[in-house]
């Protein structure tokens, strides 16, 4: 069955998956979703024995239809490959009674190589499928982690370019060193003299800067962007939801058919939303469990059907969930209305407008697949702390905002249902927060001296991604001012 795609704010026109990964937001501004949802071919119990690469090829065929099975193939194999640092690419780890789901064995050791890592492939073979022959430039603004992310994944993948801005103070020291310590000649990493914002602004003015896609077309770029509302990065990650379900009943956890709980620490609500299609496509999912962090506007959305995000936007040790508009919930609030592209575009247009919008009450009927809850700071150190005492297990914060809601909703539900928690980050990326959970106080050393120590605790080796930065000669050293970024890129390109 060939799947085709709509954007989830007008009924304009269908397009193929490559299509769709080639221009990632729809020209309408909505997101790309599947016109109509597949259902899984096999049954979790024939796919229980299969490797991740194997089951990687039975969710992505289903939903990448225009794709041949050998090109499939090759991106799967060209992504999941040694960059991991485990074969079984994201394990399962029993722990205090969940379940929880390694994302971070891939370069950068944050659940975003998952996608990431794959989708310069996806990306790739969509040009040549389109007859596009314009290398394909990548722009990104970054807060710390998507970035170094995309640099992994693009880093040396023939036909693409990518450019990375950062604020020059505005990440971690263990950020700034992943990222200007990137290899590959089609790398850029530049700093700007602004914060975050200012980045974003910058990338998004050149997007939308038609003098400048002329230059870049007249000389053979194309820009694409690598963010998560990408449905190249969406249907990756419903394959490891998948893996999981199988390896529980591989190993004897579950029986056939037995449904299963999953909790998810939330921030652009892609990750959840993958999970959310996996119980779509057939995965026994029973509930999945939402987790905030202070920014909890998801939660609140969850419990009244309001979305708001007029409020204070506060910093917590959680920094990739700290977010106030979550864009993929977009897709789910398309689903619940219906698939109804006329509803979202109006509560999306009360969100641009006002910050706020509230669903129907049938709309609300629609959230009952989920269950919600939030972590404050020290919840979040509780539950780091907590899980390493009773277990040795060393959790991130991230990970830890999850694990404190799912202990909180089993109390109150007292469900003995099997829980899958996603496992975003690995402790090491957030040394210092961890450390002074465990040790109930925070310590002046500097970070390398904590990530010794947190091996040592946690007994778990570093991983090469962290071994490695202590060597790695820096590679990027250009710092830009905010209003010099454009002059930056051209300069880049060769313009
Ligand atoms: C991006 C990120 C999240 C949030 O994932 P979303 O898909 O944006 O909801 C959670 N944890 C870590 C470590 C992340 O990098």
């Amino acid at each position: 069955m060939e799947m085709l795609y709509k954007s989830t704010r007008g009924d304009a026109g269908e397009v193929t998956a490559s299509q769709a990964i080639l221009q990632g937001l729809a020209p309408d501004g909505g997101l790309y979703v599947p016109v109509k949802l597949p259902t899984l071919a096999r049954t979790m119990r024939e796919m229980s024995q299969m490797t991740y690469r194997e089951t990687a090829y039975e969710v992505l065929s289903l939903f990448l239809t225009d794709y041949t099975e050998e090109e499939l193939k090759h991106c799967i194999d060209a992504a999941y490959d040694e960059k991991f640092d485990t074969e079984v690419i994201a394990p399962l780890v029993q722990a205090d009674g969940a379940y929880y789901l390694e994302l971070f064995h891939g370069a950068t050791i944050a659940f975003k190589d998952m996608a990431l890592s794959i989708l310069p492939h996806l990306m790739t073979t969509a040009a040549k499928k389109n007859g596009i022959k314009d290398e394909i430039v990548i722009l990104t603004a970054t807060s710390g982690d998507t970035g170094k992310a995309a640099l992994a994944g693009f880093a040396d993948v023939p036909g693409t370019k990518i450019i990375v801005f950062y604020p020059k103070n505005g990440v971690s020291a263990i950020q700034e060193r992943q990222m200007v310590t990137q290899k590959g000649d089609n790398t850029s990493v530049i700093g700007i003299t602004g914060n975050f914002d200012d980045a974003q602004t910058g990338v998004k003015k050149m997007f939308n800067d038609t003098e400048l896609k002329k230059e870049l077309a007249d000389k053979g770029f194309r820009f694409s962007s690598a963010n998560s509302i990408n449905i190249g990065r969406l249907v990756p990650q419903i394959v490891y939801y998948t893996y999981a379900y199988c390896k529980l009943l591989a190993e004897g956890h579950i029986k056939d058919g037995e449904k299963i709980h999953v909790t998810v620490p939330t921030g652009n609500f892609g990750n959840i939303l993958a999970a959310y299609y996996a119980k779509k496509i057939g995965v026994p999912i029973d509930k999945l469990i939402c987790a905030s962090n202070t920014n909890k506007v998801l939660f609140d959305f969850f419990e009244t059907g309001r979305y708001d995000r007029n409020r204070e936007f506060v910093l917590t040790s959680s920094p990739s969930m700290d977010i106030l508009i979550s864009s993929n919930l977009e897709r789910l609030i398309y689903h619940i209305a219906g698939d109804d592209s006329e509803v979202t575009a109006k509560l999306m247009k009360n969100l641009t407008d006002g910050g706020i919008y509230d669903i129907s009450d049938s709309m609300k009927e629609g959230l009952k697949d989920f269950a919600s809850g939030y972590a404050t700071e020290e919840d979040t150190a509780d539950a780091i702390r907590t899980l390493y005492e009773k277990t040795g297990y060393v959790i991130d914060p991230h990970t830890a905002v999850a694990s404190h809601v799912y202990h909180e909703f089993a109390k109150g539900t007292r469900d003995n249902v099997r829980t899958v928690i996603a496992s975003t980050a690995s402790p090491f990326k957030f040394a210092r927060s961890v450390m002074s959970a465990i040790e109930g106080k925070t310590s002046n050393e500097e970070d390398f001296a904590l990530i010794d120590r947190l091996s040592a605790i946690a007994n778990v080796a570093l991983p090469p991604a962290i071994t490695e930065l202590r060597t790695a000669p820096v590679r990027h050293d250009t710092v830009c001012k905010t209003e010099d970024m454009k002059l930056t890129v051209s300069r880049i390109l060769g313009l």
